[in-house]
């Protein structure tokens, strides 16, 4: 095989907040996607992949970085990426590999905070247009562009690879704008959909009696979508406030849902490339999205909260040369360990004060004995101003979550006061992995409390950050 290198080439593929219960190869009740399928039918399904941030810049930020939020100073959605920073792209480019980056880059523009690392990056500016997008080239400047988001930027991959050096290796990063509000569909999905009823969640209904007040106070409810903007279209005249909330949801999940099937079938295009220049078996192929979404889950739409439909993220990846076909693994890994873990699989080395450990011997199916059974949380941007969001940490193992909630801005960028008083949340994932118990502060939650709590100050003390003051 001329074309291949023994060094494996990379397509890393993020979206932006999909769901993991939104791919069929994770269970989805709501959508099939056969294209993603193929990737995890090919390699392994990450069942246990979370982020330490559940939103856009800094979740990308952590990816880039392979370090925690507190460290890449990128806190919330008003902080932007300081391109001087060590990143895992830029680790490959020194080392030899093609790299270029099309698509979704939402961690700053200028001197600065530019795209660095890659050979050549067109992305959008800010969050970008779904249809006839404007793109900032690395070396054009403003490319203004007639078409779908999701086919160009996947046009734009596909046409990087044919231009490639065949004798060196490529890390081609292709970051689509979907499934990001507003759920733009593309024409060849407008109707999908129309004469079906999607499922509702099982916890549609949650009357979150028992969460935390500053959980239940947040605007991400169904009645908090817009209907021009967000749903298209008005509320009919003469609905019960359920059937409003039912309606809403329709239209809000179709939408979610057409633009998630215009990815797959552009995933597909690229899988199909791969195979048709014989690049399929050394190259690894990494299906991930910034953070996971709530997709009606609690009656919610959005994300943020450490809630499991939030904090999980889809990761798939393919490496026939490198790891077992329709491989599973429920090991607890990060964002930040994205990168190392990349880094490792192309015998690259990674600096010490990187954060993030690689996760590559459990993709070969190896047992790692002091493999992490925890990992840390935490949102920054307390009260935004859209959401009412409560700035929160906390601990999940394989067996439970606890939360605290510290509600104080901080004077972190984009957060807002008041504080509210100190809350908590405990959830037994065993025995209730919907998450609609809070048992913090019940008889007999004493000694997991205690365990819970002692691992948050271990894994804060671990990762360098600082406890809330009053909280600890
Ligand atoms: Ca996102």
């Amino acid at each position: 095989m001329a074309t291949t290198s023994e060094r494996p080439n990379i397509v890393f593929i993020m979206s932006d907040d999909h769901a993991a219960h939104a791919i069929s190869a994770y269970g989805s009740r709501i959508n099939e996607t056969p294209h993603l399928d193929r990737i995890a039918d090919g390699g392994i399904r990450m069942d246990n992949a979370f982020c330490t941030n559940s939103i856009c810049a800094p979740s990308r930020a952590s990816i880039l970085t392979g370090t925690h939020n507190h460290v890449n100073g990128v806190t919330t959605l008003n902080t932007h990426l300081d391109n001087s920073l060590w990143t895992f792209p830029q680790e490959l480019q020194a080392a030899g590999y093609q790299t270029a980056l099309y698509g979704k880059w939402h961690l700053g523009h200028g001197e600065g905070h530019d795209p660095v690392g890659f050979d050549r990056w067109r992305v959008l500016p800010g969050q970008g247009h779904y249809h006839n997008p404007v793109f900032v080239d690395s070396e054009k400047g403003i490319v203004e562009r007639g078409g779908y988001v999701t086919d160009l930027i996947t046009n734009d991959c596909l046409r990087s690879l044919d231009r490639r050096d065949p004798d060196r290796p490529f890390a081609l990063f292709c970051h689509h704008k979907a499934a990001h509000r507003t759920w733009e569909p593309d024409p060849a999905h407008f109707t999908m959909y129309d004469d079906v009823d999607i499922p509702f969640p099982e916890t549609f209904r949650d009357d979150l009696e028992g969460r935390a007040e500053v959980v239940q106070a947040v605007r991400m409810k169904m009645l908090d979508l817009d209907p021009i903007i967000d749903l298209k279209a008005t509320v009919p005249d003469g609905l019960t406030l359920d059937e409003e909330i039912d309606w809403r949801y329709q239209r809000y999940i179709k939408d979610y849902l057409r633009v998630v099937a215009s990815m797959d079938d552009n995933i597909g295009r690229m899988l199909d490339y791969l195979d048709e220049h014989d690049l399929t078996d050394n190259t690894i192929v990494v299906y991930t999205s910034d953070q996971g979404f709530f997709l009606g889950d609690h009656g919610w739409f959005d994300k943020r909260l450490m809630y499991e439909e939030s904090l999980r993220m889809p990761l798939l990846i393919q490496y026939p040369d490198g790891i077992t076909a329709g491989s599973v693994s429920d090991d607890i890994v990060t964002n930040v360990d994205f990168g190392p873990t990349l880094l490792d699989l192309c015998g690259v080395d990674v600096p010490d004060d990187v954060q993030g450990r690689s996760f590559a011997p459990l993709l070969r199916g190896e047992t790692v004995d002091d493999w992490p059974g925890s990992m840390y949380y935490r949102y920054w941007m307390h009260n935004d101003w859209a959401h009412a969001c409560p700035a929160h940490y906390g601990v999940r193992t394989h067996t439970h979550k606890l939360i605290c909630y510290y509600n104080d801005p901080l004077d972190q960028p984009g957060a807002s006061g008041p504080a509210n008083p100190i809350e908590w949340e405990l959830f037994d994932l065993v025995k209730d992995p919907l998450e609609v118990d809070n048992l913090y502060g019940r008889p007999g939650t004493e000694a997991i409390t205690a365990e819970l709590t002692a691992e948050l100050e271990r894994l804060q003390l671990e990762v360098g950050d600082t406890p809330y003051p009053a909280a600890s």
